[in-house]
């Protein structure tokens, strides 16, 4: 019999709302994501294990899908009280490493790019100060094993090949079991919302802001290889699993190409920087929400520089986007 693989639903204080857990009860007692640094999401992780005959010591490997504090927060805690393994893609080794270094570097090339594509100096400051009380979720905390794309993991009765998918951030990560074609994916893929392709420091080149990644064009290249794996379920770090992954994807990259029209449309009039093209997108779009803007105009943005449709121009510190 397959082992079983149970859903655990932590609680985080992000307007996400709860995150996606996977417990595999394979030889290694394996968990998939760990939820915020946070206590109640620990209290709420702690219980739900309890309910399932598991405690915290039981646990012997910790799988982790991506970087941000709802999927990773947990995890040096949770090592250190199970003395379980850390696993994850070999480009989240650093950041996870780094902790609030990481995450000051982070917020800093956040601030670069707010600052060239027109977001004013009070809603940078406003959401940078947002982002550092954020930073308490996170944690520092030593990876035991890199993987490599393609690589497998052995948890004993079952093994799971991780593949790399950045896009929505670069170290996005999700873990196939062949045999059963279901996928761990994190939030590379989601049901009810399309997965925001942040721009976060790139991992191996030196952050610039103004040779920015294409995060966009990396995520549906992503989302590409996905579908052509064939899986029948993917279960996703928030919402519902997903059993129809290629049409998910294909919708996905439906929605992004009206987006990327729509915007080509809204620079008609003439040339206007990201922050005006997501005030005219989003015009009732939360403060807290501005960066996240600024990402998805910037990944369509790409989109259209490649189509040879658009062209970046640069004068006294500030990007405006025009079309060609
Ligand atoms: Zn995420």
């Amino acid at each position: 019999m397959a082992p079983r693989i149970t859903c655990i639903a932590v609680p985080t204080p992000f307007r996400i709302g709860p995150v996606n857990c996977w417990l595999i009860e394979a030889e290694a007692l394996t968990l998939i994501d760990v939820g915020p640094n946070d206590p109640p999401s620990l209290a709420a992780l702690e219980a739900s294990l309890g309910e399932l005959g598991f405690g915290f010591a039981d646990l012997d490997l910790l799988l982790l899908t991506h970087q941000h504090y709802d999927h990773t927060g947990l995890a040096a805690t949770l090592r250190e009280r199970s003395g379980a393994r850390v696993v994850a893609h070999e480009d989240l080794v650093p950041f996870l490493a780094g902790g609030d270094a990481s995450n000051a570097a982070e917020d800093e090339f956040a601030e670069q790019i707010m600052r060239i594509h027109g977001v004013d100096e009070p809603a940078i400051r406003h959401l940078r100060e947002g982002a550092r009380k954020r930073w308490r979720f996170g944690c520092s905390c030593p990876v035991d094993t890199a993987l490599r794309d393609g690589e497998t993991i052995d948890l004993g009765g079952l093994s799971l090949r991780a593949h790399h998918r950045p896009g929505h951030s670069p170290t996005d990560t999700i873990y196939v079991d062949e045999e059963l074609r279901t996928g761990i994916v994190g939030d590379h893929l989601l049901g009810r919302i399309s997965s925001n392709p942040i721009l976060h420091r790139p991992v191996h080149e030196p952050a610039d802001p103004a040779r920015r990644p294409r995060t966009l064009v990396r995520y549906l290249d992503s989302m590409q290889r996905t579908a052509a794996l064939g899986l029948t379920q993917a279960l996703t770090g928030h919402g519902k699993p997903v059993d129809n992954v290629g049409r998910l994807v294909e919708a996905r990259r439906l929605e992004h190409d009206k987006r990327k029209e729509r915007i080509h449309e809204i620079m008609a009039p003439g040339p206007l920087t990201a922050f005006e093209i997501a005030g005219v997108l989003w015009p009732r779009l939360p403060a807290d929400q501005v960066y996240l803007g600024i990402c998805e105009v910037l990944g369509h943005i790409d989109l259209l520089a490649d189509e040879g449709r658009i062209a970046e121009v640069e004068a006294d510190g500030l990007v405006r986007l025009a079309r060609v």
